[in-house]
């Protein structure tokens, strides 16, 4: 190597297991080099860094862009989520769901095959099919996904598009032989219902203070519990998605007990805010699981801390705030918007807050999605990563506003929240993408991203 392209310098590099002062060495969009400077070859471009930290890029395996749900395009969701320091993204593509309307004949290859047109993304994606329908030809689908690079499957205890338990173990048993990894949002469907009807009736039912009633955290633990012992059962890889409770996250542990396949994330959401946000925000912060209480925040960070969940993710549902205001709780859209927010807001709860060490922030929110999600090359900074990378400012204080969104989503439940700690640039392999907010690439430098079947071991 005569001479390599880049070499960021002047910065304290953060590892999954270290932090320390060193520089990072670039060529053809791959880390070549970590530490000593001088042992690097000469570079074309040296970019100092100013102190700041050097953090490998945020994988985010839960984001809604491009389909049901989502009024981001893969060019403005992804512009958020290199404003906000994410490198790689994975977001769903919903079985029979096509420019706006459901299909019963909706196949999952064909879900996967329209995210893939057209899609011009500015940090790198792919996809999670979600499985809709409870039909025997879905089974048939899985081998040929997972063989194409799709190695994960979502799927519903709740909502409309629920499937039942018997069919999630047979979804696990195929799963299983595959060695793909399923992942399911997990609420009991009937006691949801039940619950939704009592608080609709309430006195002060139309309140949005009175929504999380409707969707309690014991109907969260027993399909937590439920699916994690069918996965288990299936001997499957299975990933949780956004835990809110102590209560699920109980009974997530009590499946993990012998280390198995068993994991789970938690949102940056459920770790920075409470139910008395609704009396602020009103319908503007109604995503589903509900906000929870203090003491459920405190117990998502032990579990963070012993492993139970091992990754933070967005659940980034970008929505129109005009959707969310209309009238009571349960005539909102749910969801949230955050991938331009997410590193900077769980950075300041965990890190500064509450003493988090940043390897382990790294760990939570970079390496251990990107293995999770059989992404090797993503969520680490070693010779032979992509130079996925991020210049981090610990130290800069400012005010999260919804006015520099780049996602189509005109409103941000941290509006006003002061943060310190500011994502100064990012790189996606090698190639600036976005400086102090603003983004610097062209919608399309992102590639979609064939996935390994992941080693959990
Ligand atoms: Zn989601």
């Amino acid at each position: 190597m005569a001479q390599i392209d880049t070499v960021l310098t002047g910065g304290t590099v953060v590892t999954a297991d270290a932090t320390f002062e060193g520089a990072v060495a670039i060529d053809d969009g791959t880390i070549v080099g970590v530490g000593d400077e001088r042992a690097f070859p000469a570079a074309e471009e040296r970019i100092d860094v100013d102190g700041n930290l050097v953090l490998p890029g945020v994988v985010d395996p839960h984001t809604h862009l491009a389909g049901y749900n989502s009024i981001d395009t893969y060019a403005t969701g992804t512009a958020a989520a290199a404003a906000g320091g994410v490198t790689s993204l994975l977001t769903f593509a919903w079985q029979g769901w096509d420019d706006g309307e459901w299909d019963d004949e909706g196949t999952l290859a064909g879900a996967v095959e329209r995210h893939r047109q057209g899609a011009e993304p500015v940090v790198d994606c792919g996809v999670h099919p979600v499985i809709t329908q409870e039909t025997p030809a879905v089974l048939e689908e899985l081998p040929a996904l997972v063989d194409d690079g799709i190695t994960s499957f979502k799927m519903f205890t709740t909502d409309d598009i629920r499937l039942s338990n018997g069919f999630i173990g047979e979804v696990f048993r195929q799963l299983a032989d595959l060695g793909a990894v399923g992942m399911v949002h997990t609420e009991d469907y009937a006691v949801c219902a039940s619950r939704t009807d009592a608080v609709k009736a309430a006195p002060d039912g139309e309140s949005a203070t009175a929504y999380p009633r409707s969707r309690p955290d014991y109907a969260e633990a027993m399909a937590a519990g439920s699916v994690a012992r069918l996965a288990a059962a299936a001997d499957a890889k299975y990933y949780g998605v956004h835990t809110t409770s102590e209560a699920a996250a109980e009974a997530i542990a009590a499946v993990r007990t012998d280390g198995s396949n068993v994991r789970a994330e938690t949102c940056t959401h459920y770790t920075a805010l409470t139910a008395d946000t609704y009396e602020r925000l009103g319908n503007r912060a109604i995503m589903s699981p509900p906000l929870r209480t203090s003491r459920d925040v405190d117990a998502l960070f032990d579990r963070l801390r012993d492993g139970t969940l091992s990754v933070v993710s967005t659940d980034h549902v970008p929505l129109p705030s005009e959707e969310k205001e209309a009238g009571p709780w349960w005539e909102s859209a749910f969801g949230i918007n955050s991938l331009q927010t997410s590193l900077p807001v769980f950075h300041d709860v965990a890190v500064n807050g509450r003493g988090l060490s940043y390897p382990a922030l790294v760990r939570l929110m970079c390496r251990n999605p990107a293995q999770t999600f059989g992404l090797p090359q993503k969520g680490r900074i070693e010779p032979g990563a992509d130079a996925d990378l991020v210049v981090f400012d610990p130290d800069e204080t400012y005010r999260i506003t919804a006015g520099r969104n780049h996602s189509n989503a005109d409103y941000s439940v941290y509006e006003d929240r002061t943060v310190t700690g500011r994502v100064k640039r990012t790189f996606v392999r090698g190639t600036l993408v976005a400086a102090d907010g603003d983004v610097v690439a062209d919608p399309g430098h992102g590639e979609f991203l064939r996935r390994r079947v992941p080693d959990w071991r």
